[in-house]
């Protein structure tokens, strides 16, 4: 089965995710951890949480890979054993084709995606539409605040000096530290207001 797990910035879906394989490892099953290539925040191969959880991804998707291929792939790696459940984080990243290829592997597999729904102007990730369209199971990850208290549900991009950035391209990420994003209630997303 698919399942996609959303949330905004800053409502800990990587710690999610994270703590989610720990069960299932600690339950002797066998786990994979993925991750899109775009995001190299933490080195190629690190899924990161904020929380300060992190782990080594065993594969990393580049846009131009088959989902399939590298999965099976992965699965040779794993000699006699392979595995059953996928944990796929970032998953807005992720082609619509790739997801498209995940729903059918998820004939056979669980496959637990999380990711970013919008982007910091509102729209869909392209990623992430597909897996709205195809998860058969679809989860809001809670816990995202805005400043005022309210719940967080829009992404913002914001720069240095907390200004809102409203115009640019869908995917930039600065390793620098120059660009943050934050999670914003819709009323102050819409407003530009980053804080107090
Ligand atoms: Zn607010």
């Amino acid at each position: 089965m698919l399942h996609f797990y959303y949330g905004v910035m800053g409502s800990s879906k990587t710690a999610q995710l994270l703590m989610q394989r720990y069960n299932y490892q600690q339950l002797g099953l066998r786990v994979a951890l993925v991750k899109p290539a775009i995001d190299t925040r933490a080195g190629a191969n690190v899924v990161y949480s904020r929380v300060g959880l992190k782990a080594k991804a065993e594969l990393v998707l580049e846009r131009g890979d088959s989902a399939r291929e590298q999965l099976l792939w992965l699965a040779a790696q794993n000699a006699c054993s392979g595995f059953e459940y996928v944990f796929i984080d970032e998953a807005q990243f992720l082609t619509p084709e790739q997801v498209q290829e995940l729903a059918d592997m998820a004939e056979h597999l669980d496959i637990f995606c999380y990711g970013l729904k919008s982007d910091f102007q509102g729209n869909f990730f392209p990623g992430s539409a597909a897996l709205l369209r195809l998860a058969e199971e679809i989860h809001e990850v809670p816990g995202g605040l805005c400043w005022c208290g309210a719940k967080a549900t829009m992404n913002t991009r914001i720069d240095p000096e907390g200004r809102v950035i409203k115009t640019g391209e869908q995917v930039l990420i600065d390793n620098q530290q120059q660009i943050r994003y934050i999670g914003l209630c819709y009323k102050h997303w819409r407003q530009g207001i980053s804080h107090a």
